[in-house]
């Protein structure tokens, strides 16, 4: 299972898809992207290998434009392995998508909780009640993302690496991790960045990494940079940038 991500000014689908087949011996079932154009979401997920979502992909050539992608393979834990349940889940308004490795223990007691709050779930999985509560907390608090994911990640009880992205943020991109390996590549002057499970994706466009701690989230944002929280408290941490070798 695995995650890839890019923001910046270059055409993301080739880097967000070669990604994924880098990290394809991870082991998965099924393969998804989101790519962001600047206007609509756009998903595209299936059951199956890398190379059948690319064939899904090659025959709607406008399901590869943007400058913003995030892209996910799959090892199903929680729902069968079907393109339902396959990632990037949306949120029930269809602004907020995530990705996510790694397993919501507390997923059934959270997913009644919303549902008595109106949420309608369309998959399976304990991700699309990731992505709800962050929805709900946002709503709630009034607050923005990175602290809306902060919050509801205090409420959630397992192992993640997440990265999600807000349609009403399009310069912008969450990361977070317990459990599960998270790096970001860092480009040049904030002017891109890339998101892996680890940083053989990226190392061909940037020998600049940062690798996540444990309980660690990371606000990345185009011509800013990248601001890292501890998820517990609100200390913030200081971004150890590294230089990858090879
Ligand atoms: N628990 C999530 C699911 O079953 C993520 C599995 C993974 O690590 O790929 O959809």
């Amino acid at each position: 299972c695995g995650i890839t991500g890019y923001i910046g000014y270059r055409d993301a689908y080739p880097i967000v898809i070669k990604g994924l087949k880098r990290l394809e011996y991870r082991g998965y079932d099924s393969a998804g992207i989101m790519m962001f154009d600047g206007t609509k979401i756009q998903l595209s997920k299936t059951k199956g290998k890398v190379a059948d979502l690319e064939d899904i992909i090659n025959k709607e050539q406008s399901r590869k434009n943007g400058n913003l992608g995030i892209g996910h393979t799959r090892w199903a834990t929680h729902g069968v392995p079907n393109n339902v349940n396959s990632h990037p889940h949306t949120s029930q308004s269809g602004n907020l998508v995530i990705v996510h490795n790694g397993i919501i223990e507390n997923y059934d007691a959270l997913r009644k909780e919303l549902i008595s709050r109106g949420y309608v779930f369309k998959s399976d999985t304990d991700t699309e009640v990731l992505i709800n509560l962050i929805e709900d907390v946002k709503k709630n608090e009034a607050c923005k993302l990175g602290k809306a994911v902060q919050l509801a990640l205090n409420n959630v009880i397992g192992a993640y690496a997440i990265a999600v992205f807000d349609k009403a943020k399009p310069d912008e991109i969450v990361v977070a991790r317990l459990g599960s390996p998270i790096a970001i590549g860092v480009g040049k002057d904030n002017t891109e960045f890339f998101i892996a499970s680890d940083a053989s994706p990226f190392i061909e466009y940037t020998k600049n990494a940062i690798y996540l701690e444990d309980e660690e989230l990371a606000i990345i944002k185009i011509g800013k940079g990248i601001k890292i929280h501890k998820i517990k408290g609100d200390a913030q941490v200081h971004a150890n940038v590294q230089k990858l070798k090879l």
